[in-house]
């Protein structure tokens, strides 16, 4: 197909470096040389950026990988892009993705596949695969990508760096190329999770990005509603952000819970004994307690996720069609009302994979699928949130209480979502089921078999929790023939809604 087609060189340099084809476009500054500097402080005042291309820049291209946009320079900046300069960010280039950010291996791209290793092709993982590449060669101190599935911590795990997902509304996405916008956030991609906690949480000099709403993007959270996630949670556990303890003593009394649905069939045994690994050493050598937890509706997370997302990426890529967006098949005649161009122009525009999100999301939107798609799976969306506000001691600030009708009863009662005694802090789980594949297995895969690999990381999404993953060795006779140069797996902790503090100061201890 189209999409899969393995073709390299937009990189002007270097053999080894072209072969990689992580960036669409590059800054006019010289290369860094190698090699990769080591990891910058946790708050320095000049750093590197590199910012996947679905994310508006002035300076270069936005073409969010697709042949409709590769000339589109967008008139304005993403918001995030902004705060980071303003915190000391150079721009180095825009990275190479899943054309839309819809893709788990970074080979949906007008661009052409990336590889994150210069031997041979092997999946970087997507969408955000080119930014993921980017800061694990070191050229980039730290990268932007997007998550609405797992872009960030899927690639973060393939290529053995850090994937940090916001909670949904915390981070602008003004001037982000919308996928799915109710499953939309901006991801931060790093060598280590200091740099990313430092830009996120803040300190003594620096604001914090999780204090700054964006009254441009409509989903960002307004000053006052941020407060009020916060209230009542100050020095939660001692650790809400970092508090008064330091290194491993962070993690002393902690509770993490093991999501006992995610240990599938399909788990690569290495990854298994590298969870089963991190589990046992959080517990026995830095004081956490590790609890089983069960999260009955994962089951059904992945199949409303490649329902819900597809059915609002068929709307938004609506408005590509040649005349108001894109560029326009000029071979087509323009009949009186535009259907010729319009098919033409978007026959032409999209890639095969995107074309198939618009089908079946058109398909589970039209009136005699409806109900039975697109409206189950936002119930599916509904019992998995309420999977994970019963198991997080945390309440979730934006948690609905439900009112329960007891058919005997006059009054109906209101309860809490809280029905087990299992209460955690954090769930710990591997961030994907396998390590990174060869490029050539990848192409022999079924859309369905790529949609897998998202089965741990869609769960938060549905529910806009917070999730980071970080790198989790994974022994190399256990890696096989697919493991990347590293072996690299992620491991990845998911924290209850605006948690996020904790959770980096948790995962900077871990790791
Ligand atoms: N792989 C998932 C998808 O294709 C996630 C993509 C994303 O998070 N942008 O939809």
């Amino acid at each position: 197909p189209r999409g899969l087609r393995l073709r390299y060189g937009c990189s002007s340099t270097g053999q080894q470096r072209r072969l990689l084809n992580h960036f669409i476009s590059k800054a006019p500054e010289p290369e860094p040389t190698q090699p990769p500097p080591p990891p910058p402080s946790p708050t320095p005042t000049r750093f590197t950026l590199a910012v996947k291309d679905n994310i508006a820049t002035t300076s270069h291209p936005t073409t969010c990988a697709s042949a409709f946009l590769t000339t589109h320079r967008s008139p304005f900046e993403a918001t995030i892009v902004t705060q980071l300069r303003a915190r000391g960010a150079r721009l180095v280039g825009k990275t190479n993705l899943d054309e839309f950010g819809m893709g788990s291996h970074s080979v949906h791209s007008a661009a052409g596949a990336v590889s994150q290793s210069q031997n041979e092709p092997i999946s970087s993982g997507g969408s955000s695969g080119g930014s993921a590449v980017a800061v694990a060669a070191g050229e980039a101190d730290l990268a932007l990508g997007t998550d609405t599935g797992g872009s960030v911590r899927l690639p973060a795990a393939y290529c053995g760096v850090v994937g940090f997902k916001p909670s949904y509304g915390m981070l602008s996405r003004f001037g982000v190329v919308p996928y799915a916008n109710s499953l939309d956030t901006v991801g931060l991609l790093a060598r280590g999770v200091g740099m990313i906690r430092g830009l996120v949480v803040g300190g003594a000099t620096k604001k914090g990005l999780w204090g700054e709403g964006d009254p441009r993007d409509p989903t960002s959270l307004s000053e006052g509603a941020r407060g009020r996630c916060v209230a009542g949670r100050e020095g939660y556990g001692g650790v809400i952000d970092g508090g008064e303890r330091e290194g491993r003593e962070v993690l002393r009394g902690v509770r993490f819970g093991i999501p006992l649905e995610y240990n599938i069939e399909e788990l690569d045994p290495g990854i298994r004994n590298a969870w089963a690994k991190a589990a046992n050493t959080l517990q026995h050598e830095f004081g956490a307690r590790v609890v089983p937890v069960s999260l009955p509706s994962t089951r059904h997370a992945l199949a409303a996720y490649y329902v819900i997302a597809p059915a609002e990426a068929s709307s938004n890529l609506a408005k590509y069609d040649g005349v108001r967006y894109g560029t326009r098949d000029s071979d087509a005649a323009s009949d009186a009302a535009g259907g010729v161009l319009y098919a033409a122009s978007r026959g032409k525009g999209f890639g095969d994979e995107v074309k198939r999100r618009i089908l079946l999301g058109s398909y589970t939107l039209s009136s005699e699928a409806m109900d039975n798609y697109f409206i189950k799976a936002q119930r599916v969306r509904r019992l998995v949130r309420k999977d994970f506000n019963r198991v997080f001691a945390l309440d979730n600030p934006l948690h609905e209480r439900e009112t329960f009708d007891l058919t005997d009863l006059d009054e109906s009662i209101e309860m809490e979502d809280k029905w087990g005694p299992e209460e955690v802090d954090f769930l710990l789980c591997p961030t994907a089921p396998t390590l990174a594949p060869k490029l050539a297995d990848v192409m022999k895969q079924t859309p369905l078999d790529a949609y897998m690999n998202d089965v741990f990381t869609v769960p938060a999404s549905l529910a806009g929790l917070p999730a980071i993953s970080i790198p989790m060795p994974v022994a190399s006779e256990a890696a096989g023939d697919v493991a990347g140069k590293s072996g690299a797996a992620g491991l990845q902790l998911i924290g209850q809604y605006w948690d996020d503090a904790r959770l980096l100061a948790v995962a900077d201890a871990v790791m």
